[in-house]
């Protein structure tokens, strides 16, 4: 069997498009603002993408950056000072933070309401408890993208690799939501290889390139690769680097039934499903008709 790919590239820039046009019949703007503490660049080339992309989508966006060495006391009240201002919907944190600050504690000062992550206690508590929620954004962008295919998630078996706060458990949660039969795997777990081959649903977020093996993917089976791994690319010159996954694509994509590619997976999903939520957000908050997205 050869895979059908899943093309988290042009479902993000669906789903992008759908968020612009809902904005447009809002009575109001919603507005996002980003913090980042630091110059990590990679960070700071997520947050210039959400940034750009949040005023594509016709929303307001607040780009708040911290020097590296600011008191976590500082991060703190600043988040905290953008829960309480009304002019603002949605919050994000980019994380990693700097060593010095316990994330925790940042997170903890955004509204639940705000929070478009969805890693407060309070969101991981309401997506725990099945109750009404702004869900982590990759995760999320998993469930849509299982969805698209159109095959019926009731009772499959879900295999998620990875058991991350960012990742993990929420891929876990939302697919139990979803009526599926759910096994969360992590570095302690026996015949890994064993338990893959049981699912219908594959769902690896560990952060190891190309761990995932071909003969792990049970035939027919639906792969979506969150893992995002720079490795080196002498085929394309000395000291380059390419993305590559946590699966070994070729052989995974000889025997599933389908496979989202790296990159143009799964990780487009996040910044669309990132704008998604602050219009969520906004709607809850300002007590507007939630359009449907
Ligand atoms: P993380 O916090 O490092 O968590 C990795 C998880 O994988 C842990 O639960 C760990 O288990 C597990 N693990 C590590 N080695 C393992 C092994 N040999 N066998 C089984 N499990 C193993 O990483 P993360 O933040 O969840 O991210 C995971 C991947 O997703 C990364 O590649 C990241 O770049 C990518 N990612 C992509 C997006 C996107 O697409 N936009 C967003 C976020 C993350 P233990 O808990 O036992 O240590």
């Amino acid at each position: 069997m050869s895979a059908r790919i899943i093309d988290g590239k042009a479902i993000a820039a669906d789903l992008r498009a759908r968020v612009g046009e809902a904005v447009k019949t809002l009575p109001g703007q919603p507005a996002l603002a980003v913090v980042i503490v630091g110059d990590d660049p990679a960070s700071q080339v997520y947050v210039r993408s959400k940034v750009k992309e949040t005023a594509a989508a016709g929303m307001r966006s607040l780009h708040v950056e911290l020097p590296v060495d600011t008191p976590e006391a500082d991060v703190v009240a600043r988040v905290k000072a953008l829960s309480d201002d009304p002019a603002i919907d949605g919050i994000l944190v980019q994380l990693p933070l700097p060593a010095h600050i316990d994330a925790q504690r940042v997170l903890d000062a955004i509204d639940p309401d705000k929070d478009v992550d969805g890693l407060t206690d309070a969101g991981a508590g309401r997506l725990a408890l099945g109750r009404p929620g702004l869900r982590p954004c990759t995760p999320y962008g998993c469930v849509i993208l299982a969805k698209s295919t159109g095959e019926k998630l009731a009772g499959k078996n879900v295999v998620v690799l990875g058991r991350s706060i960012l990742v993990g458990r929420p891929a876990a949660m939302l697919f139990l939501l979803e009526d599926c039969t759910v096994t969360i795997a992590h570095s302690k777990t026996r015949d890994l290889a064993g338990l893959c081959r049981t699912a219908d649903i594959l769902v690896p977020a560990i952060g190891r390139p190309h761990f995932v093996q071909g003969d792990w993917v049970r035939e027919g089976a639906m792969v979506l690769d969150v893992g995002i791994n720079r490795v080196p690319a002498p085929e394309k010159g000395e000291g380059k680097t390419r993305l590559v996954g946590d699966v070994d694509y070729e052989p995974a994509a000889e025997r599933a039934g389908w496979i989202t590619p790296v990159p143009g997976g799964v990780g487009p999903m996040t910044i669309a499903c990132l704008l998604r939520n602050t219009v969520l957000a906004a709607c809850v908050r300002r007590g507007w008709k939630t359009p449907a997205l």
